[in-house]
């Protein structure tokens, strides 16, 4: 066995996902592996992660893998493949933390707790010898000839591998505070500009109080911005001033980085205009005296018809059997093309990820190395690649810390 003094040391600032798997990882006869974090635990976004029952990753295929990364896919295919959703499984099964597949092939632990998790990650570190210390915020990083100086506050120390796992910048009460961009930059690395995704996306339009407590179930959100469109099928919910849900959170990843939004709610996705037509003609045959709130009433919950008459001007008061057909045909676009006006994203800390950070074309995709800077690494969110909802950022975090490791033996 080498003693402490032969053995490579690595640092890795950072004990969220992709730390604690890199140092698990690496962690033997040859490599020391030190693990630096600011806070006081490990794995802090962890542990609010998935609603508190973390969505660690998702059964399917690299090809379906794949399509579900937002920023820079292909960055990520040599390390998917080299770890897979598959692998992930076995691991934590093999761990002491049995998971679960849900719907959308969304994975869980059975305990629905994240700290099974965490656990499960923490005490392999510790099984495997690496060194935890925590409360040590990382200031500085620099490099001698051969070895990085890092500098916490009243404690420097010497490395001769340094990896940078500081994670992104949204919720960053759980540590993440953006740091890991700082010491990118200082090495020469282009950081691409962090914006907010998986996050709601604030509108024009009042959302009244009522609606707050609204699920709109199997909608369609349409988005244009120049030549790009696109539909997104799900639910919708509101907030303050915002809309969210799970249509939200992707429709924001996909148009953080565009201009000109524009958004449209499909009302009835599963009729097509025609359809729709002829729906309300059948709904208006069979009440006649009746009114448009009335045909509304069959058409939409109870609390978005305020908000869909106030803003299309749609008449509540006109007896259906008065109404034109040019009054039926406005209400089947305003129906089927209800527009929100985009004001722009929530605040980059709402974000479920941070979108951006350390350029991809500066770093390996097999060893995530700096190009620039030899003995240097970046896992994990700090990279721009960011995935959507459904357990692909945690297996991203995992798969790069993997491959990371793997490539330093
Ligand atoms: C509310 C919420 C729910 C989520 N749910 C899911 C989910 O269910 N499934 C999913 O796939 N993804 C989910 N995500 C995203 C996922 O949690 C992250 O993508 C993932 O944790 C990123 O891992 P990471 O290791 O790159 O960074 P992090 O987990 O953010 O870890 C970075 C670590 O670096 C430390 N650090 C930062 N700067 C310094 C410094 N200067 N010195 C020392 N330490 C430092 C921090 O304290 C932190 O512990 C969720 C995110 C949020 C916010």
């Amino acid at each position: 066995m080498n003693s402490s003094s032969d053995k490579t040391k690595v640092i890795c600032i950072g004990a969220g996902a992709s730390g604690l798997f890199f140092a698990l990882n690496c962690a033997d006869e040859e490599h020391e592996v030190i693990l630096l974090d600011s806070n006081a635990k490990v794995g802090r976004k962890m542990y609010i992660s998935g609603k508190g029952r973390c969505n660690i990753t998702n059964d399917c295929d690299v090809k379906t893998f794949i399509n579900n990364i937002v920023s820079n896919p292909r960055f990520m295919y040599s390390a998917i493949n080299a770890f897979k959703p598959a692998d992930t499984i076995k691991f934590f099964n093999e761990h002491g933390c049995p998971l679960k597949t849900e719907r959308g092939e969304r994975v869980f632990p059975v305990s629905d707790k994240a700290s099974d998790i965490i656990d499960a990650l923490f005490f392999e570190c510790k099984r495997k010898g690496v060194d935890i210390r925590f409360e040590q915020t990382v200031e500085d990083i620099r490099k001698t000839e051969n070895r990085f100086i890092v500098s916490c506050k009243g404690k420097d120390y010497v490395c001769d591998k340094l990896v940078i796992a500081t994670g992104g910048v949204s919720y960053s009460s759980t540590g993440s505070t953006g740091d890991g961009y700082a010491f990118a930059k200082k090495f020469g690395h282009e950081v691409i500009e962090p914006r907010s995704a998986l996050c709601p996306i604030k509108v024009k339009e009042k959302i009244s109080h009522e609606m707050l407590k609204l699920t709109m179930r199997n909608v369609a959100l349409k988005i244009k911005a120049g030549k790009y469109k696109k539909e997104i099928f799900g639910d919708l919910e509101f907030l303050p001033g915002r809309i969210t849900g799970p249509i939200v959170l992707s429709a924001s990843s996909l148009i953080n980085r565009m201009k000109d939004v524009e958004l449209f709610l499909d009302l009835k996705p599963a009729l097509d205009e025609e359809k729709l037509d002829k729906r309300l003609l059948r709904e208006i045959e069979n009440g006649q005296n009746k009114d448009v709130l009335y045909l509304l009433s069959t058409l939409l919950p109870r609390q978005f018809i305020s908000f869909f008459t106030e803003n299309t001007g749609t008449d509540t008061r006109t007896v259906l059997n008065s109404l034109s057909r040019k009054e039926r045909m406005k209400l089947v676009q305003d129906l089927k093309h209800f527009k929100l006006t985009y004001e722009g994203l929530d605040d980059i800390d709402k974000g479920i990820v941070t979108s951006g950070g350390v350029s991809v074309k500066q770093i390996d995709p097999k060893t995530f190395e700096s190009k620039l800077c030899e003995g240097l690494y970046f896992i994990g969110e700090v990279i721009d690649v960011d995935c959507l909802t459904g357990g692909f950022n945690m297996q991203c975090a995992l798969s790069m810390g993997y491959s990371c490791a793997m490539n330093m033996k």
